[in-house]
């Protein structure tokens, strides 16, 4: 992919008056972090700071048509660059994109959904220690609520009862009982001191809890085709 880049006069927030220019090449964004619209406009205003130590900061503001909003992007510079150019190293808003999971699924257990996007969040923000707990937290309820809607009389059982425990006693599908088995497993390395499985990380957890989901949902629907037929004959 070829990275679109645009020259900009950026103001010096050392000595802030209209005086102190400089001409910096900035990487564009290709989308709007607010309503992921593709974007390749330049941006509206631009500063820059330089440290004692010599490091240069760019800092960009766009406005995204599409959407009626701002954003804000900080630039690294390289100084040894010809062209004094730019890097992301950081956006705010975050990017607000997040999985999006099926009607059906979201009905079934609202919590998950909730909780899954915190994760994506703090996982977009950075916060790679924190993300995992939340994914962790999202597959208990994912698994959960699913036991329920399959056993809804023993409610309270599976709500007191150890993540480990309810997949073994109330997941009876064996396809969703290995993955929310593995995910379990991976889930809780995320929360202990010790790390077990070393070579699996949030990634894989979250590959484990994607395709949990899609055999959740590939059973949800055939319940609903089940009835479907029934109902129709
Ligand atoms: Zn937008």
């Amino acid at each position: 992919m070829i990275l679109m880049k645009t020259s900009v006069h950026a103001l010096n927030l050392n000595h802030y008056d209209s005086e102190h220019f400089v001409e910096f090449s900035l990487e564009l964004p290709t989308k709007c972090p607010c309503c992921g619209t593709a974007y390749s406009r330049s941006p509206e205003h631009a500063n820059y700071f330089q440290e004692s130590s010599g490091v240069m900061t760019a800092y960009a503001t766009y406005f995204c048509p599409a959407c009626g909003r701002c954003f804000f992007v900080v630039y690294l510079i390289q100084e040894d660059s010809p062209d004094f150019l730019g890097f992301p190293i950081a956006q705010y808003p975050t990017p607000s994109e997040s999985t999006s999971f099926s009607q059906e699924l979201s009905t079934l257990t609202p919590k998950f959904v909730e909780i899954y996007h915190q994760a994506e969040k703090a996982e977009a923000l950075g916060l790679t220690e924190l993300c995992g707990i939340g994914y962790r937290k999202a597959l208990e309820f994912l698994v959960k609520d699913y036991a329920i809607s399959q056993h809804p009389d023993k409610e309270s059982e599976i709500v007191s009862s150890f993540l480990g425990n309810c997949i073994a006693d109330f997941i009876d599908n064996k396809k969703i009982k290995t993955l929310a088995k593995a995910s379990a497993w991976l889930g809780n390395d995320e929360t202990h001191y010790v790390r077990k499985h070393q070579n699996y990380n949030v990634q894989d957890l979250k590959r484990f809890i994607k395709a949990t989901v899609a055999y959740i949902d590939s059973e949800l629907s055939f319940t609903e085709a089940f009835a479907f037929l029934n109902n129709s004959q």
